[in-house]
């Protein structure tokens, strides 16, 4: 198993040559380092290598890793990446910084119950269903305008869109189709880009790139 440190470093060289070429500051491309499935002593040795931003994509499993993990870094900003059901909306919104999975009117109406509640404005993606997909998470294309409208009316702070493209598919249309639909949108953050294609994202735009597998090897 390669080191996480020693993957971060040659990551993060990509992630700079790859914003150099695309004419854009590598500091305008946020690496979120996604843990989830892996345990903290994978998760340490990234920390102490200066990673700060990182991605779980359940909230019971990051509720039981990250207070722990944080204590020591308070400046750790974690990112949920995974689907959320309503009912987790408080506990998301008390543990997250930033939310990437916002899809759909019930979840806009339990994220503002539960920021007002928090006093806690958690920046959220709009999750889109870029590829059509029957069993995907996202909002259809088109119900991206009024599922925006609605969250404006519920005075969520969306930041972005978010993207996960078919498998098996080149993904760089996927990517330049979310890039539009945030121009359209006047939404400057696009989250897209995962191990296998990060590059390619950044070329069309990604603001924040979420990498697992290629920081933390294979997750079991
Ligand atoms: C797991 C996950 C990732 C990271 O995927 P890798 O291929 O391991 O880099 C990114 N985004 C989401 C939504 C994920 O669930």
């Amino acid at each position: 198993m390669t080191d996480p440190a020693t993957a971060l470093a040659d990551i993060q060289a990509r992630i700079a040559r790859t914003a150099q070429i695309a004419g854009r500051k590598a500091d305008a491309v946020t690496l979120v380092a996604v843990s989830k499935t892996h345990p903290a002593e994978r998760i340490t040795p990234l920390i102490a290598a200066g990673q700060r931003v990182f991605g779980e994509n359940r909230v019971q499993e990051a509720a039981e890793k990250w207070p722990a993990l944080r204590e020591a870094h308070p400046d750790i900003k974690l990112h949920l990446v995974g689907q959320l059901q309503s009912n987790k909306a408080e506990d998301a919104v008390a543990l997250f910084d930033c939310i990437h999975s916002l899809d759909r009117a019930s979840l806009v109406s339990a994220l503002g119950k539960a920021m007002d509640k928090a006093g806690r404005q958690v920046p959220c993606f709009v999750q889109v269903n870029i590829g059509a997909e029957e069993q995907k998470g996202g909002c259809a294309i088109a119900d991206l305008p009024a599922l925006l409208a609605e969250a404006r009316s519920a005075q969520l702070p969306v930041i972005g869109l978010m993207c996960v493209p078919p498998l098996g598919i080149e993904p760089a249309p996927f990517f330049a189709l979310l890039d539009k639909l945030a121009t359209d949108h006047g939404l400057a953050g696009r989250s897209m880009g995962m191990s296998d294609d990060f590059e390619t994202a950044i070329m069309l735009g990604a603001t924040h790139v979420r990498v697992g597998s290629a920081l933390f090897g294979a997750r079991g």
